[in-house]
């Protein structure tokens, strides 16, 4: 039997849906959620998802305020940018595209921000938060991937759950969340011996490598979950998983396709917490 492909869109267009109305009763009492977003230069894929960041907050009736850097910026010019919108009180979240130019040190920048304004979820203080069960914002991507977990009826409690990538922005914070929903959770990284046979043993396997199609059908446990959270450009421009969809699909019980996966899910959870920051930013005045 094929796998239920779970649809990011559809539920992503259905959040969206539940924040357009949240927004306007917030903005019956004068509550105007905005979100700066910067990029730094003209990495065309940034642009991409920057573009579909601002086309997310329109839909809602957030806010949006766009600096359009220049490559060369000075990481000084940067984050003073970042101090200003710290003190704006129409910018409820600050968002900077990553990545940023190698001249510019990014865990600087991150640390700029305000926590409360940090809607990415990237600062130290809001990933130590994460880490002892006490998040203000949840990350976007790997909170993305809970939501389509939760919407699809699977219970993490007890499973086994095995996540391939530990990057600061998604293996990570995915391991973490997973755990706090009880799951049993193993880390996989480049150094990890014999990948395929610990990817088997998942009920639950999230793979965020960015390598295209790494993970192969034989790698799945019969009736697993599968989120791909990897998204890679073919030199024939089709856009790819980490997961070879297609063999993959024969095995597992659940699968999140690319595009139209994991993807809007992250903007839905962006746009969430933008809201969100809005929202404790009055009950603080
Ligand atoms: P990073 O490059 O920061 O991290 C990749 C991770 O994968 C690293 O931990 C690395 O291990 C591990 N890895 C690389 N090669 C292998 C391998 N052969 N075997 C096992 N592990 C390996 O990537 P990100 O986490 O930022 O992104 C991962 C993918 O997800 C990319 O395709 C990215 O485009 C996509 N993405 C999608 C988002 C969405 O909204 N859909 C959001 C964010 C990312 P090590 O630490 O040892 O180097």
């Amino acid at each position: 039997m094929e796998a239920k492909v779970l649809n990011g869109k559809e539920l992503a267009t259905k959040i969206k849906g539940e924040l357009k109305l949240e927004v306007e009763e917030l903005k019956r009492k004068n509550i105007n959620p905005g979100l700066a977003v910067i990029i730094v230069g003209n990495d065309p894929a940034s642009r991409v998802y920057v573009n579909a960041k601002k086309k997310a907050c329109e839909e809602i009736g957030i806010q949006s305020f766009e600096y359009a850097l220049d490559e060369n910026i000075s990481e000084e010019e940067l984050i003073d940018l970042i101090h200003k919108l710290n003190k704006d009180d129409k910018v409820n979240g600050i968002l900077v595209q990553l990545p940023l130019p190698k001249h510019i040190n990014e865990d600087r920048v991150i640390f700029a921000i305000d926590i409360n304004k940090d809607v990415d979820a990237f600062h130290p203080v809001n990933v130590g938060r994460l880490m002892i069960g006490d998040p203000q914002f949840l990350p976007c991507t790997p909170a993305g991937i809970m939501e389509l977990i939760k919407e699809s009826g699977i219970d993490v409690e007890g499973k086994e759950c095995v996540v391939v990538g530990r990057s600061n922005i998604v293996g990570k914070p995915m391991a973490m969340l997973l755990l706090s929903k009880n799951g049993t959770v193993t880390v996989c990284h480049s150094k990890t011996k014999d990948i395929e046979e610990v990817c088997k043993r998942a009920d639950i396997l999230v793979v965020a490598v960015g390598r295209p199609e790494m993970v192969k059908g034989s790698y799945i446990k019969p009736g697993a979950v599968v989120i791909d959270v990897g998204v890679n450009r073919l030199e024939n421009k089709k856009l790819v998983g980490d997961v070879e969809f297609e063999s993959a699909k024969t095995i597992a019980s659940t699968i999140t396709p690319v595009p139209g996966g994991v993807g809007p899910m992250t903007i839905a959870m962006l746009m969430k917490n933008t809201v969100k920051a809005a929202k404790l930013k009055s009950q603080a005045q």
